[in-house]
This record gives C-alpha cells, sequence and structure tokens, in this order.
C-alpha cells in the first residue's frame, strides 16, 4: 500500500515488551500504515488524546494501569469518538474477552502474534463492528436537573458509526444537541449521516435546527422518514424553522441536506440493511430494523401495545411487530409507563413496560433497552420500571435480558 493511500490509517501500539510492539510495528508499516508506539499506559494515556489514531492496539497486562482500564479511560475522551481499540493478549479467559467488549474494544487478539495473519486479523476487527451510542433516551419533553442526572434529561435520539464512514442518526430530540457537541470535538473533516425519523412529533426533531454540523459546508445529510398528513419530509423539518418560530430556515444550512420519503421497505446502504415498518401510534411512526454483519438492531419508539385485555388489542398487529424484532441482537422500544399510568394515558400512542416486555419476549429478542421514558419519571422510576420488565421477563422464563440505557452511553456491535 503506497505512503498517502486513502485506506491507509494511524495506529497506536500500546505495548510494554518491546520485541513485541516493534513487531507489531513492522508488519503494520508495511501494510503502509503509519504507526506510534507508547511504551506504557501512562504515555499512553498523555500522548494519545493529542494524536488521535485512528486504532489503538493495546495489550492487558502492564504496570501502572492495565489495557483494559487504559481503553475505558481514552473511550471517555470526546476526541476520540472516532478511535477503535484493539486488545491483543495472552490472556486467554471468556472473562477477559468480555471485560475487553464491555470497555468497547472491537476486537480480541490472541498472542503471540502471527506475523503471516496479524494485519488481516485487525482489518477484520475494525471493519467488521458498528456502534451503537445513545444521546438522548427520555420522551416528549427533555427533563433537566436532579431527577435525570444518572439516565440524562434529553428526548430520543441515538447514532449508529459503521465502516467506511457510514453514519446513522435516529431521530432528532434534544440529544442531538449532545451529538453536534461531540462531533465538534472530534478531529476534523466532512462528515456525513443518513438522519432517520421516525415521526415528526417535537420530541423526534424540534433539535434538528441546533445540529451544527448541517451548517458546515462539505458535509451531507440525508433525512429518511415518511410523509405525514400530505406534507414532505421536507415541509415537515423546515415548518418548525418557519417565520416566527426559529431564526434560520432550512436554506441557510451549508451543508448538502436532503431527503427521501419511505414507508415500509427496506433500504440498503452498502452491506448494511434497514427495514422500516408502522408502528401504532397516532399519526405515521416509523420503526426501523438494522441488519449488519448478522447484529441487528431495532428501533421501536413511540409505540402503544395493547394489554391482552384491552378492547383494542390486536393480535395481528403484535404478530407483524414480533416477526419485525423475530430474534435481535436490541429491541430499543417504547417503554414509557408503568401499568397504572398506562391505564390513565390508554390511545396516547405509548405502552406499559409490562407489555413491551411481553412482546420482546414473544419476539425472542436478545436485549431489551427501556427506551422514551415519561418526563414525570425519575431516575429512580427508570429503575424501578427495569426491575418490572426483568420481573415480567423472568415469570415467562424468558432468555430476553432487560437494560435501560442511559444518555452517553455507547453498545458495540
Ligand atoms: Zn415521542
Ligand atoms: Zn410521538
Amino acid at each position: 500500500m503506497p505512503e498517502g493511500n486513502e485506506s491507509a490509517l494511524f495506529f497506536c501500539v500500546v505495548e510494554d515488551d518491546s520485541l513485541i510492539a516493534e513487531l507489531a510495528q513492522s508488519l503494520l508499516k508495511a501494510a503502509g500504515h503509519r504507526v506510534h508506539l507508547c511504551a506504557s499506559s501512562r504515555d499512553a494515556l498523555k500522548e494519545i488524546p493529542e494524536l488521535k489514531p485512528d486504532v489503538v492496539i493495546t495489550d492487558i497486562m502492564m504496570p501502572e494501569m492495565d489495557g483494559l482500564a487504559l481503553c475505558e479511560a481514552l473511550q471517555s475522551d470526546a476526541a476520540l469518538m472516532d478511535t477503535k481499540f484493539v486488545v491483543v493478549s495472552a490472556k486467554a479467559y471468556d472473562f477477559d474477552r468480555e471485560r475487553a467488549r464491555k470497555v468497547g474494544a472491537v476486537g480480541f487478539i490472541l498472542k503471540p502474534i502471527n506475523p503471516a495473519t496479524f494485519v488481516n486479523q485487525i482489518m477484520a476487527c475494525i471493519s467488521e463492528h458498528f456502534t451503537v451510542r445513545y444521546w438522548g433516551v427520555r420522551g416528549t419533553l427533555p427533563v433537566p436537573g436532579q431527577k435525570s442526572l444518572r439516565y440524562g434529561g434529553n428526548t430520543s435520539c441515538i447514532s449508529m458509526e459503521f465502516p467506511k464512514q457510514l453514519n446513522f442518526i435516529f431521530d432528532g430530540g434534544s440529544g442531538i444537541k449532545e451529538l453536534s457537541n461531540h462531533l465538534l470535538a472530534r478531529r476534523g473533516g466532512k462528515w456525513s449521516a443518513k438522519v432517520f425519523i421516525s415521526h415528526p412529533h417535537w420530541d423526534h426533531i424540534n433539535a434538528i435546527p441546533f445540529f451544527v454540523p448541517m451548517y458546515i459546508p462539505g458535509n451531507e445529510f440525508e433525512v429518511i422518514g415518511a410523509r405525514h398528513g400530505g406534507k414532505s419530509m421536507r415541509e415537515l423539518i423546515s415548518a418548525q424553522m418557519d417565520d416566527v418560530y426559529f431564526p434560520i430556515t432550512l436554506k441557510e444550512m451549508g451543508a448538502r441536506v436532503y431527503f427521501r420519503e419511505v414507508s415500509t421497505e427496506t433500504l440498503t446502504f452498502g452491506d448494511v440493511e434497514v427495514k422500516s415498518m408502522m408502528l401504532s401510534h397516532p399519526g405515521l411512526c416509523l420503526g426501523y430494523r438494522v441488519n449488519f454483519n448478522g447484529k441487528s438492531f431495532c428501533y421501536i419508539t413511540d409505540n402503544e401495545i395493547y394489554p391482552e385485555d384491552s378492547p383494542h388489542h390486536n393480535p395481528a398487529y403484535e404478530k407483524e411487530l414480533a416477526n419485525f424484532m423475530r430474534g435481535a441482537d436490541v429491541a430499543l422500544m417504547d417503554s414509557c409507563y408503568f401499568d397504572d399510568e398506562y391505564r390513565r394515558k390508554v390511545n396516547w400512542g405509548h405502552s406499559s413496560v409490562n407489555e413491551v416486555a411481553r412482546i420482546a419476549h414473544s419476539a425472542e429478542v436478545k436485549e431489551l433497552q427501556l427506551f422514551h421514558h415519561d418526563p414525570d419519571q425519575t431516575d429512580d422510576d427508570i429503575d424501578r420500571k427495569l426491575g418490572i420488565a426483568q420481573d415480567v421477563l423472568r415469570n415467562l422464563g424468558s432468555k430476553t435480558v432487560c437494560t435501560a440505557p442511559a444518555e452517553g452511553e455507547s453498545q458495540q456491535f
């Protein structure tokens, strides 16, 4: 690979054994990449945030700070948002592999380094994964203050990063401002994304005008969603910026921003497939399922699942939704209410956590993630909903696990 090749990457190798470090360096350099060596985790902590490499390769067992603690510390730096971490270690225990995954490493390669396969192993690790980041997990209204310190107070927004600079954003609630801040803090260069809108209720679009990358020339965004009440996607987004509502119009955005209208269909972006389906919510609301490299993630927000004793209970819809989510690694689902709250808010378009757990189990999803929490709920209330969902799943003898992601968290697939 010649110098200056676009696919050449910048690696930092953190390794206290100089022979191994030099072997990794010579193999990566021979493949056309740039390499910087850090002889200790202390050096790495100081140098890596300044160097902003594409990939960090780290050993685990090092004095002062082990490689996994180092990954965790560096991952929290917004400037390293695009940096991928690969662990190379002699430790063959599942416990260490799992710990590496939890601290955000995209790969785990066992020592000794095999010169014939090392570079290919590294490239496979960094090209076969995608990362999901949570920027806002609340529903309806942002909730600032003491009651939302742990889960965060922003409304719906998550992002996904795939290989080859493919990025997705789901919804533009107030969480998209956090994503905007992170993108501005990262390395320079152009940034593009497909922006999937579930539906045009305020909490899903109203912070799009505050997403600074849309004002930067050279960036490119395709906004994807359903027409609504005769209005095009462009009109749905621009109407909130019209006239007296906002001082800047869509036309003033410096990036190339264009729109695509979809309903129930399958879209492909390279190796990534996105399916959509209409959800149970006032107006048109789309749920999305993303499939990539054998992994799948469903984004199902603003969705009402009627209890089995409700006159509105709709077995055909439940079957369709369960088939849509079937076997997914994650289903992120609207879990707005406790059962008693739901009974006061039937037909508002949101679900009780008990019903969400029931349908996630019937769809055999591996992990249910609770999302779109009612603005009157505190962090402790979300903990209680999590406990309820876990009880429902346990009583069903389910293999589905349940979690509640917090703003600022990320997950590798
Ligand atoms: Zn909503
Ligand atoms: Zn809604």
